[in-house]
């Protein structure tokens, strides 16, 4: 039996469900890998013969989740990052050989061993800023084969981050003649359901918008996906408005990413249907869009959570700390909004009962912070501030340097 008492907490923050309790003056203990106790020291139950591990005072929550993320790809789109940023338009860019295709040619050129690679490099960084538990789409291929061949990468994953991997319909495959796109669509579903089968996925995700894919097939792609028993995730009201999130509170989608361009009525049914809204900060602030209403949504009643849509094009990041200062400072999210929005919201988009709090028989993941307010975490721009990450009741990251076992 192994044995970890955190003690010596300056604040401890205890997300629910409704709310981010801060408990101040407070040590956790995780036994066998999952939390036994978090609360006030004095309350703490004994335990003898335990590791201990001495928090100096400093701010303590549960390690944060990012709900959406695209981790395993192949080459570099920084010289589009570049053109956008003088003001080139997305046609310009195609035509200097940038856009997500780019990136499926990177990808499919790319050996096993490269994806992996790379996608253990992204997890580092993700680690490192205190997360250890991260969604990842496929995506990056548009063939079945290739499509099976990431998310058989992504289950390969021996990295201290756990993965929630997704079948992402990315975008039609442009080599494609009009006609063959149903049919098209139709194998991919047939990998979708072999990926259902050998549980290579949890979820299945589709961008609905202009020049990815229509509302209707969004609706055939999502109903196939939930006879297979598998989480519903939709990519919507990005650039222009579909109805797709309409669509995804129809469906009792388990998230809906993005929502730049959101109806009047669509945040009262996400909320009714429970849909996890999943912002995602980089990708206004790199393609310049709208930010998203997340005031809107939180004052319907949703459940709102960040997520870094690390990717290659509009969004290379893995900090979500760095998410967290943009949904407070450019979304008037209050922190803790923020912190809901990276642990409890984020892990319930993955279905991760375990993760994202503290209660009694969640994973032993928690994250020691150099900060003693939970609101500087958020005011401190760009900063690395996880100061040692435990997984599972195991130190994988102390002072900010990845322990190695
Ligand atoms: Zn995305």
């Amino acid at each position: 039996m192994s044995t970890l008492l955190v003690e010596n907490i300056g604040e401890l923050l205890l997300p629910t469900d409704r709310e981010l309790a801060v408990v101040n003056g407070a040590s956790v203990l995780i036994v066998d890998g999952k939390v036994v106790f978090a609360g006030l020291a004095a309350q703490t139950p004994t335990a003898p013969h335990c590791a201990r591990l001495d928090a100096e005072g400093r701010l303590v929550s549960p390690a944060l989740c990012d709900p959406h993320a695209h981790l395993v790809f192949a080459g570099s789109r920084a010289h589009e990052f570049d053109l956008r940023n003088q003001g080139k338009s997305y046609l310009e860019i195609q035509a200097a050989g940038g856009g997500i295709l780019s990136t499926v040619k990177a990808t499919r050129a790319a050996s096993d061993g490269e994806l992996a690679d790379g996608l253990r490099q992204r997890l580092d960084r993700l680690l490192l800023g205190g997360v250890t538990l991260a969604e990842s789409k496929s995506g990056y291929d548009l063939t079945p084969e290739g499509e099976l061949r990431l998310l058989r990468i992504l289950s390969a994953s021996t990295h201290p981050v756990s993965l929630a991997p997704t079948f992402l319909f990315h975008v039609p495959d442009p080599s494609l003649a009009p006609k063959q796109r149903q049919p098209w669509i139709d194998t991919l579903l047939e990998a979708l359901t072999q990926a259902a089968h050998h549980k290579l996925c949890h979820a299945v995700d589709v961008y609905c918008d202009e020049g990815a894919f229509t509302l209707d097939e969004t609706r055939r792609i999502l109903t196939a996906g939930k006879s297979l028993g598998l989480l519903l995730r939709v990519h919507a009201e990005q650039f222009t408005h579909t109805g797709a999130a309409d669509l995804a509170a129809e469906l009792g989608a388990r998230s809906v990413e993005h929502l730049e361009q959101l109806g009047p009525n669509t945040p009262a049914r996400l909320a009714a249907a429970g849909t996890v809204c999943n912002l995602l900060p980089g990708a206004a602030l790199t393609l310049r869009l709208p930010w998203p209403d997340a005031r809107r949504m939180l004052d319907a009643g949703c459940r709102v959570a960040l997520g870094t849509d690390c990717n290659p094009g509009s969004s290379l990041t893995e900090s979500q700390t760095l998410m967290m200062s943009l949904a407070t400072t450019m979304m008037r999210m209050t922190a803790a909004e923020a912190w809901l929005g990276v642990t409890r919201h984020a892990a319930h988009a993955l279905a991760a009962d375990e993760a994202g709090h503290l209660a009694p028989g969640a994973r032993g993941d928690v994250v020691l912070w150099d900060a003693t307010d939970h609101r500087e975490i958020p005011q401190h721009l760009g900063a690395s501030p996880a100061h040692t990450v435990v997984v599972a009741g195991r130190i994988v990251v102390a002072n900010h340097q990845r322990v190695t076992r």
